[in-house]
């Protein structure tokens, strides 16, 4: 039996058993099949059975729901974004892009909504999001990021600067220059959200089935070793996982983003740096981190700087590299000097996704039946909410508000073949980093960020 446990924090923390549920026992004809028991497939499936109590809706997923990146992230939901503005912009205007900003911000409450109708415990604080500056060259960025918004049209009620002592206020940490905050996020247990929501999807009807792998996905149907699903409708919600179905090696490129949470914490600790608000916090570094408190009192953070691995490939060895998550470990004690002696009692990882232009789409091609979400590049948890209501808008060809947002029917390029694609995504990651020792050295914004944002398309 795998281990799910071992595979975040989260899981771990899970109450309960984690036994799979019973596997496809055999061919079926379904209207709807959902792959993949992520987010994306759950509140696809979720939002048609509300919609349509008597769709015939299945999930196909290969281990359990939750088993991706799902049940093991950084809990922040948010709402990034999901590419670039002015790309989307010079397609579809200025008020598309913003629409598609108000229709992100809407996910916090609806996904509060949706956790208390169905009395899904997963531990939400709607505490909003944090971006500390602790350098000069980081203020800057924070007043930028904030100007930036309001070049938007977005105001003081969805992103604003706040001073140094404001910033100490609400999180006490070393070097604090001040940073921006937004209300529109919280900190959610994304395990019990995932494992929640395939609870109450199942609840109203839908059959998820688990340890089912899909071999490969085509027009109206969906392959596995037990049978194949039949459906008007097939959802590819796979995300990382997606380049290892046929046909699709180059659609995203899989990004590792490591983590680490801390035993819980004395309560002497939580006193000196407050954080009683349980925002997410990070600041305007470019190789990012992600903080969030649990609700029992740790610490949970996670970043990059994990390596691209050769043709797309995902193991689960990749989830634990001593260095990085043995930085992240230091950061905290950067950020905290007095946190004194803690023990790392989770260290866990998994793959985001990214498309070649670093857009997130949802679409449904009407001519095959084939639909999808995803490339949601890390910033998925809110996200795959939006895409699960537009899914389902989609599908059941209902013209809304949410059709005509400007990722929906998006096509990225495809990645280059490897061995190019591997050198490209390594050494722009490799950019990245070290934009910020330049920043450190210099005290000056590096330009080599930007740069490679460009390159790549974002
Ligand atoms: C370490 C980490 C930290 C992150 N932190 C954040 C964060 O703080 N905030 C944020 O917004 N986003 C974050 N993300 C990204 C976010 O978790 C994802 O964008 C989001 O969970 C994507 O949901 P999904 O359902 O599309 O994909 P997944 O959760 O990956 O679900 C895909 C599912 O499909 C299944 N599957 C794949 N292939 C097949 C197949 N062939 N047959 C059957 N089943 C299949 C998988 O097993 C999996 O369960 C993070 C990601 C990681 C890895």
């Amino acid at each position: 039996m795998t281990d799910y446990r071992s595979r975040s924090l989260w899981l771990d923390g899970m109450p309960g058993e984690l036994d799979p549920r019973p596997r496809l026992p055999g061919a079926a004809d379904v209207v709807v099949a959902v792959v993949g028991a992520g987010f994306t497939g759950l509140w696809t499936a979720y939002y048609l059975k509300k919609a349509d109590p008597h769709l015939r809706v299945a999930v196909l997923e290969q281990e359990i729901a939750g088993f991706g990146a799902s049940g093991r992230n950084g809990g922040w939901c948010h709402t990034t974004f999901p590419g670039s503005r002015e790309a989307a912009a010079k397609v579809h205007g200025r008020q598309a892009v913003i629409d598609q900003q108000r229709a992100l911000f809407d996910t916090v409450p609806e996904i509060a909504r949706v956790l208390e109708a169905e009395g899904i415990q997963a531990r939400f604080h709607w505490g909003g999001q944090l971006d500390l500056a602790t350098t000069p060259v980081q203020l800057l960025r924070a007043r930028e990021a904030a100007a930036y918004e309001r070049s938007w049209g977005f105001g003081e009620q969805d992103y604003r600067l706040l001073g140094a002592a404001e910033m100490r206020a609400r999180l006490d940490v070393a070097g604090c220059l001040g940073g921006g905050y937004t209300p529109h996020g919280g900190a959610v247990d994304p395990a019990r959200l995932a494992r929640g929501l395939a609870d109450a999807v199942e609840r109203l009807g839908v059959t998820v089935y688990e340890r089912t792998p899909v071999t490969a996905i085509e027009a109206r149907r969906a392959d596995t070793p037990f049978g194949t699903v039949r459906a008007d409708v097939v959802v590819r919600a796979t995300e990382a996982f997606t380049a290892a179905l046929p046909g699709y090696e180059r659609h995203v490129v899989p990004i590792y983003s490591l983590m680490i949470g801390t035993e819980p914490l004395p309560d002497s600790f939580w006193d000196q740096i407050g954080w009683a608000g349980h925002e997410v916090f990070g600041d305007f570094r470019h190789l990012i981190f992600y903080a969030m408190h649990t609700d029992d009192g740790r610490i949970a953070i996670g970043g990059r700087g994990a390596p691209y691995h050769f043709n797309s490939r995902l193991d689960e060895s990749y989830e634990r590299i001593p260095a990085v998550q043995d930085r992240l470990g230091e950061l905290l004690r950067e950020l905290f000097p007095g946190i004194g002696d803690f023990a790392v009692t989770h260290r866990w990882g998994g793959a985001i996704a990214a498309s070649r232009d670093w857009a997130t789409s949802v679409g449904l091609d009407k001519s095959t039946g084939l639909a999808w979400a995803g490339a949601y590049v890390g910033d998925g948890v809110a996200t795959t909410n939006l895409a699960g209501r537009t899914l389902c808008d989609l599908i059941l060809d209902r013209q809304t508000a949410l059709t005509g947002l400007p990722w929906v029917n998006h096509r990225s390029k495809l990645w280059e073949p490897e061995p190019l694609r591997w050198i490209g995504v390594n050494a722009a990651l490799r950019a990245m980093a070290s934009a910020d020792d330049v920043e450190a050295r210099t005290g000056r914004p590096s330009k080599r960020a930007s740069y490679v944002k460009k390159l790549i398309g974002g």
